[in-house]
């Protein structure tokens, strides 16, 4: 049986923990069960009641034998936990810009790969930054790299400050003219 993060659950109750003991108990009533509505001291809701029928119609598609030892195996096969394993899982659906790949995946030092995080995730802390939390930025939040008087945020001080901007030239790089990072960088 797959719950959350575990797997299957065979069920006998002897060798388990507490907890297992209770999820087990409370599956095992589930599944076993003729009226839903006895399982719980206070009525359920319409939306609460059905959901509870859809998920014992789940459960009866799963082989159960309560002769059978429990064996507990994580949603990946086995039962050896890692925090990579749990990471892919829990964020498997997540879709990232590729820039991220191009920074984790860089010969740079960890430091400017978390540098360049921060920027990608616009938690660098600029001085429109500090002052979006609160901080009180002397003497102003203009950007200290040119006369300009503009805001120091992440655009500029990377892109459009003319000191970046000869940076980058000296460099041979032209950047687009896009607001997103991601668009960007890319
Ligand atoms: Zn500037």
């Amino acid at each position: 049986m797959t719950s959350g993060l575990m797997g299957s659950c065979q069920c006998n109750t002897r060798g388990c923990t507490p907890l297992q003991w209770i999820q087990i108990f409370l599956l095992k009533k589930i599944m076993q069960t003729d009226d839903l509505s006895m399982l719980f001291h206070l009525p359920l809701s319409p939306q609460a009641f059905q959901e509870l029928v859809t998920m014992q119609l789940q459960l009866q598609m799963v082989p159960y034998d309560s002769n059978i030892s429990d064996t507990w195996s994580f949603s990946w096969g086995n039962s050896q936990y890692t925090s990579r394993r749990f990471y892919q899982l829990a964020f498997k659906h997540l879709i990232l810009p590729n820039t991220f790949k191009w920074v984790w995946k860089s010969k740079c030092t960890p430091r400017l790969k978390f540098f360049a995080w921060l920027i990608l995730m616009d938690r660098l802390n600029t001085k429109d930054m500090l002052q979006r939390r609160n901080f009180h930025v002397q003497p102003n939040s203009h950007c200290v790299m040119c006369n300009a008087g503009v805001v120091e945020d992440l655009r500029h001080l990377f892109f459009d400050c003319p000191f970046a901007a000869a940076c980058w030239q000296k460099l041979g790089i032209l950047w687009g003219s896009s607001n997103d990072i991601h668009t960007l960088l890319q």
